[in-house]
C-alpha cells in the first residue's frame, strides 16, 4: 500500500530543521540538509528521473510531461525550515483521530491549550483527524505539510499515468522563515513558467496577495558610566529606545489590526546603557503605504532625539518583499486555474490576503508568478500549531487537479 500524506508528514516533522536569523552561512543552519537530502532520496526512490540538490540546499526535480503539445511547465514549492521563534527539536506529534470540538490541552505542557474560541478553523475540523505537537515545541506543519502534500502528489502522479500533466517542477527550499528562502533560487534552472507555493493554511483558502514589507533597525548609542558618578554624564540608551517604542501607535500593531490594515511591529529589543537596538517590521498591502509607516517612526525618533540631544540615534530601512498581486494579475491563468482546481476538489475556494509574505512574493517579483495554496495547517510559529489531515488530502487533490487543468486549458 502506498504511503499517505500523513505518513510522510509524521516522518518530516520529527526532523529538526529550525532556521536561524543573522547567520553567516547559507542555509542558515546545516541541519536543514538532513531533510533536504532525505527529500532527494525519496524523490529518486519514487522514480523521479531528474533530481538535484545544490550547495545552498535547493532541491529541484522534474517529472516530464506525459501529454503531447505545449503545456507550460508548472512548479510546486515548499520550504523545509521551521520558525526560529519556537523550538522544532524533539517534536512529538499527537494525533487526534476524531476531533469532537472543544479545547485541546496538550499533554507535554498542559498550559498550552488550543482553544476553540481562538481557532475558527477548528469548526471545519470537526469529525476529522488533526495533528498537534505535545505543547513543548512547534509542530512544523509550516511547511512540512507543504512538503508532504507535494511528495504525495508526486507519488500519485507517477503511480497513475492517467493523470495528465505537463512538465512538473518540484522545488524544496531552505530558510524561508528568515526571509531568505529564494536568495539563491535559480528560476531559470528551475524551469517553470508558473509556480505555486504550498504554504498557506485553512482548506480552500488561496493567496494572491501578500504584504509589501520593509524592516527597520533603530540603533541608539548612549554613554555608559558608573551610576555613582553618572549625573549629567550618563546617556541611558535603554530609556531613549523605550521612549521611541512607546511613541509607536498602538492601533497600528499586528495585535490590533486585521484584513488590509497596515502595521508597525517592534519585535526584537536588545541593549544596555551604552547601546540599544530595536528591530521593527513595516507591513502594508500598498507598497506606497510603507513610506507613511516610515514617516511615523521618523517622527517618533525626531521627538525623542530632541529630548536626548546627546544620544546618537540611527535608523536603517531594508526592503524585504513586495505584494505579488499586480504581477499575478498580468496573466490570470496562474490564479484562474488554481481557483478551478480547488473547486474540483470539492472546496469553496476563497482568495484571502496574507498578512505576511511567502517565497512566492519574491519569486513573483523576480519573474516567476507564484500564488499560494492552503495546507490545512494553523497557528504557525507557535506551540499551538496544528494541522487538519483532511486539509492536507484536499491540497494533494488540488495539486493533481491543477496539473490537469493546465493540460486541458492548453489544448
Ligand atoms: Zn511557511
Amino acid at each position: 500500500m502506498s504511503e499517505t500524506v500523513l505518513d510522510k508528514f509524521l516522518r518530516y516533522v520529527v526532523i529538526d530543521t529550525q532556521s536561524k536569523e543573522d547567520s553567516e552561512s547559507y542555509p542558515s543552519t546545516a541541519k536543514q540538509f538532513d531533510l533536504l537530502n532525505l527529500l532527494v532520496k525519496e524523490l529518486k526512490d519514487l522514480g523521479v528521473p531528474k533530481v538535484s540538490i545544490d550547495e545552498f540546499g535547493y532541491v529541484m526535480a522534474t517529472i516530464p510531461s506525459n501529454v503531447p503539445g505545449n503545456v507550460p511547465p508548472v512548479g510546486f514549492i515548499a520550504h523545509v525550515d521551521t520558525s526560529p521563534e519556537v523550538s522544532g527539536a524533539g517534536v512529538k506529534p499527537q494525533i487526534v483521530t476524531n476531533y469532537h470540538g472543544g479545547d485541546l490541552v496538550l499533554s507535554g505542557d498542559p498550559t498550552v491549550i488550543i482553544r476553540e474560541s481562538e481557532n475558527p478553523a477548528l469548526q471545519t475540523a470537526r469529525g476529522k483527524m488533526i495533528v498537534t505537537s505535545d505543547g513543548t515545541t512547534l509542530l512544523g506543519a509550516d511547511d512540512k505539510a507543504g512538503l508532504a502534500i507535494i511528495m504525495t502528489a508526486v507519488q500519485t502522479m507517477i503511480g497513475n499515468p492517467k493523470i495528465a500533466h505537463g512538465d512538473i517542477k518540484i522545488g524544496f527550499t531552505p530558510d524561508e522563515e528568515v526571509g531568505a528562502g529564494t536568495k539563491f533560487f535559480d528560476i531559470k534552472k528551475f524551469g517553470a513558467l508558473f509556480a505555486y507555493t504550498i504554504d498557506g493554511d485553512t482548506p480552500g483558502e488561496l493567496n494572491k496577495e501578500t504584504f509589501s514589507a520593509d524592516s527597520c533597525l533603530i540603533t541608539v548609542h548612549g554613554r555608559d558610566i558608573h551610576p555613582g558618578s553618572a549625573k549629567d554624564i550618563m546617556i541611558n540608551s535603554v530609556r531613549v529606545i523605550s521612549d521611541i517604542i512607546s511613541r509607536l501607535p498602538k492601533n497600528m500593531a499586528p495585535e490590533t489590526t486585521e484584513g488590509y490594515e497596515p502595521y508597525i511591529h517592534p519585535y526584537v529589543l536588545e541593549g544596555g546603557v551604552g547601546k540599544s537596538t530595536v528591530k521593527i517590521l513595516f507591513r502594508d498591502f500598498k507598497t506606497a503605504g510603507l513610506g507613511a509607516l516610515k514617516t511615523i517612526v521618523e517622527k517618533a525618533v525626531a521627538e525623542v532625539q530632541s529630548m536626548y540631544p546627546k544620544a546618537k540615534i540611527e535608523l536603517q530601512i531594508t526592503e524585504q518583499y513586495r505584494n505579488m498581486r499586480d504581477r499575478l494579475e498580468k496573466d490570470t491563468r496562474v490564479i484562474d486555474y488554481l481557483f478551478e482546481a480547488t473547486k474540483r476538489s470539492g472546496l469553496q475556494p476563497e482568495w484571502t490576503p496574507i498578512r505576511g509574505g511567502t517565497d512566492g512574493s519574491r519569486l513573483t517579483e523576480n519573474g516567476l508568478p507564484t500564488p499560494n495554496i492552503f495546507t490545512g495547517g494553523a497557528n504557525y510559529h507557535s506551540r499551538t500549531e496544528w494541522v487538519n489531515v483532511w486539509g492536507m488530502e484536499k491540497a494533494v487533490e488540488t495539486v493533481l487537479n491543477l496539473a490537469q487543468v493546465w493540460v486541458e486549458k492548453s489544448r
